[in-house]
């Protein structure tokens, strides 16, 4: 996957896309990332970016021609066809596990970040995003913290980039459900115990304590999710005896949507 990042400050991401797994990922060609310069695209010789707002008001709008200048210079009119150019924007479509799905399956993604009030709306008008992605309802000083959020989210999506293969597929939201519990080495850890059958090796009694598990932490914490959950008829079971055991009130949740 190749991934271009339009933003007023390229040094932000030193750190996020330079350690860890999304390093490694780069390191062995898995993701490439193109940081851009949008202050490389301004029309003057003081790489004037911003200005004021039309109709007065309190701070700076970015200016479209140096972002449309820079979308030009990453994409060329050729290469348009199906590659999402993503507005980061609190006005945007909520950024999911599964909009990081959709995007892993892409070849290519291009990242625009605002700065400041946001960008010239005409950029938006212009059709030169073709989407527009939130990562939650709160304001930002700029798209940069989303865009690296969207970059870990996609790129440890990617084939081959985590070490074990489920790791991703096990994950909270993943398959609609929260994540088990996990534990590592001591046993017992200030007189707390790991549960006896991850000791057992017994895969298959794991397996279905993980399950288990699962939907316990879903109903307790994020019910809400398991109205869209993949869920099996064995499921649906362990969950009835679940609600009995913690005494949680589902009412109708299942049914639901
Ligand atoms: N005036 C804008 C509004 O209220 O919608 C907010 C502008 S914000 C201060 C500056 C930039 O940060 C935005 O253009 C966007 O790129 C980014 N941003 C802020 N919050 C964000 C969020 N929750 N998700 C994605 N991008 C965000």
């Amino acid at each position: 996957m190749r991934i271009d990042v339009l933003t007023l400050f390229p040094e932000m991401f030193t750190g996020p896309l330079t350690e860890s797994i999304i390093k490694r990922a780069r390191e062995q060609g898995r993701v490439e990332i193109h940081l851009w310069d949008i202050r490389d695209f301004a029309e003057d010789k003081h790489r004037i970016t911003d200005d004021y707002p039309f109709g007065g008001g309190a701070g700076m709008v970015m200016k479209a021609e140096p972002v449309a200048r820079g979308l030009e210079a990453v994409l060329s009119a050729g290469e348009r066809a199906g590659v999402p150019v993503i507005l980061l924007s609190p006005q945007g479509r909520l950024f999911t596990q599964e909009v990081a799905k959709e995007l892993a399956a892409h070849p290519r993604l291009v990242l625009v970040c605002g700065h400041y009030e946001g960008i010239d709306e005409r950029v938006r008008e212009a059709g030169l995003v073709t989407d527009e992605i939130s990562i939650g309802d709160y304001v930002l000083t700029g798209g940069e913290l989303p865009a690296m959020v969207i970059i870990d989210a996609v790129v440890r999506l990617l084939p081959g980039v985590l070490g074990a293969p489920a790791s991703a597929v096990e994950d909270s939201f993943y398959h609609g459900l929260l994540d088990y519990p996990h534990y590592t080495r001591p046993a017992v850890w200030r007189g707390l115990a790991v549960p006896e059958v991850l000791l057992s090796g017994n895969h298959q009694a794991i397996a279905r304590w993980r399950r288990k598990e699962a939907l316990r932490r879903t109903l307790l914490r994020r019910p809400d999710l398991l109205r869209r959950a993949e869920l099996s008829a064995e499921d649906r079971v362990i969950l009835s005896q679940l609600v009995q055991e913690e005494g949680v009130d589902l009412k109708g949740l299942l049914e639901e949507g």
